[in-house]
């Protein structure tokens, strides 16, 4: 129970971690060999109404709140890290095709992201580097009734299993920055388009891999916001993407945690259970508080985006600490295993998961210039 979950969230949650338990969790290490996210699994989430549920009815959502898809997130999450960036790309994406997109173009789209059949990435960084964002440069060149795209975007989630992507191109000068920037609905079949895969260190079933475009033409109709206005207009979105990691790190936390205290309970060192040592009870005491603070956090972002109140600051507060504090409660959790913690295994499979978080869709660094210009003013930070 908390204030900001009513009954019916809860029993949301409930009806997800039954899901979650019962379908995903079985295959969390097995997808993590095979590198592949499961469209089987992602069609029976749509069926269950679990992807982007805060989309409106006309577009394949539920029209519920954005604190429904926070709570079906985290229980995703909690069975398989990379099965809930499903849900993760869909929000994101959902909210920025809802917002931003032609009606005729997008509500295909949006029908199929919602319904499991189709899988959306988002390419905003590139070779030349991912924080100072507004400087991309891939080049997306008025023809006619269309652009056509020339460059790479890099380090892109699911990009090689994506059907489409919101890519971010250059139209205006090199020196317009963040004013010169359009977003685009690209989908992934057009010709020209090429793809590979990296090998990561975690979050293996989604990988991340390079775009490389080649003389892409794309319709004017897939448009996403104004010409020039789609990184002050799409950016937006972002807030609502940063208060879910919280919530998919911290799930990850949470699980590990509970683990942890069985374990503890049972495991004897010197005649006793470890848990009755305080080098090993104090610290897990610690984290436990510290992770459900952070959840709270991360809860009342969204719940501020519900209330259409300003929530850019926390939202960067859950993006930076979250991922950190999952990050030391996991670890500290392998280490309580002992040996067993570092086999191969799901407890070190959690560890790798989590830590990208700490880099993807923006490091902590970034994260707190955007606190810093929320408390001190944009013309007190410059970047
Ligand atoms: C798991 C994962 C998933 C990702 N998914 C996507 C995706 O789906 N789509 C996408 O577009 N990108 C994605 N990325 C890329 C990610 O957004 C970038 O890696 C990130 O924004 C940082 O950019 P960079 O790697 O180029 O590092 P750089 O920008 O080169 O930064 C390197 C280091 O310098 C620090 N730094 C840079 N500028 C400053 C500053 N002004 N002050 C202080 N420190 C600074 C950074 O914090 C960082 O530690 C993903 C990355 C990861 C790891």
């Amino acid at each position: 129970m908390n204030p900001y979950l009513d009954d019916d969230l809860v029993a949301l949650g409930e009806q997800a971690r039954r899901f979650a338990a019962q379908r995903i969790a079985p295959g969390f290490q097995e997808r993590d060999r095979t590198r592949v996210l499961d469209r089987g699994l992602m069609k029976e989430m749509g069926t269950m109404g679990f992807i982007a549920p805060e989309l409106p009815e006309q577009f394949g959502g539920l029209g519920m709140g954005c604190l429904a898809a926070g709570v079906i997130h985290e229980e995703i999450a909690r069975a398989d890290l990379s099965m809930s960036y499903i849900n993760l790309l869909a929000s994101l994406n959902g909210q920025i095709l809802q917002h931003h997109g032609r009606p005729d173009i997008v509500k295909p789209w949006l029908t199929r992201l919602t319904q499991g059949e189709a899988l959306l990435a988002l390419a905003l960084t590139e070779p030349r580097g991912g924080s100072d964002a507004a400087n991309l440069r891939l080049q997306a060149e008025r023809a006619g009734d269309g652009y056509i795209l020339n460059g790479e975007k890099t380090s892109i989630s699911a990009a090689d299993q994506a059907d489409a992507a919101v890519v971010f191109g250059r139209t205006g000068t090199p020196e317009s920055g963040a004013h010169g920037v359009t977003a685009l609905l690209v989908p992934m079949d057009l010709p020209g388009i090429t793809r590979s895969r990296f090998d990561c260190h975690g979050q293996r079933a989604v990988g991340r891999g390079s775009l490389f475009f080649e003389n892409v033409r794309v319709p004017a109709s897939h448009r996403l916001g104004e010409e020039n206005k789609g990184f002050v207009q799409v950016m937006q979105g972002f807030d609502f993407s940063r208060a879910l990691i919280g919530l998919q790190v911290l799930a990850v936390a949470r699980v590990a945690l509970e683990e942890t205290w069985t374990y503890v309970a049972e495991r004897q060192a010197f005649g006793r259970p470890l848990s009755a040592f305080q080098g090993v009870s104090h610290p897990l005491a610690g984290f436990d508080t510290h992770v459900e603070a952070a959840r709270l956090l991360c809860l009342q972002a969204l719940w501020l985006k519900d209330k259409g109140a300003p929530h850019g600051a926390e939202a960067a507060m859950c993006k930076w600490w979250a991922p950190k504090l999952a990050y030391d409660a996991v670890h500290e959790c392998l280490l309580m295993f002992g040996h067993g913690g570092y086999d191969r295994g799901a407890m070190e499979q959690r560890l790798r998961d989590v830590l990208g978080f700490q880099i993807g869709d923006g490091t902590a660094q970034i994260m707190k210039t955007i606190i810093a210009r929320a408390r001190a003013g944009r013309a007190a930070v410059p970047a």
